[in-house]
């Protein structure tokens, strides 16, 4: 019985491997891997921070807002001529 249970035990190569996240948190679990790179964790997503916000990681939101902005003003100069020329 001891000796199934010791063989279900998976073996790491890094017991304490570093997963770090883009919220700056570090986890140290086992892996096959030396370091890990994630977008998201447990510390800042927001089914577990019960934060009903999006998180904006690589400013895609401030640029979607430029974006907008700008096509709006675009639009805005397309209607001015139309109204000019009419
Ligand atoms: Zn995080």
């Amino acid at each position: 019985m001891a000796k199934k249970n010791k063989e279900k035990i998976p073996y790491y190569p890094y017991p304490e491997a570093k997963i770090i996240c883009s919220c700056g948190n570090i986890m140290k679990v086992g892996s096959t891997v030396k370091e890990m790179f994630v977008e998201i964790c447990s510390k800042c997503h927001p089914f577990f921070t019960g934060a009903q916000k999006l998180i904006d990681t690589h400013g895609r939101l401030e640029r979607f807002k430029e974006r907008l902005a700008k096509k709006m003003e675009i639009d805005a100069k397309k209607k001015k001529n139309k109204k000019s020329s009419d």
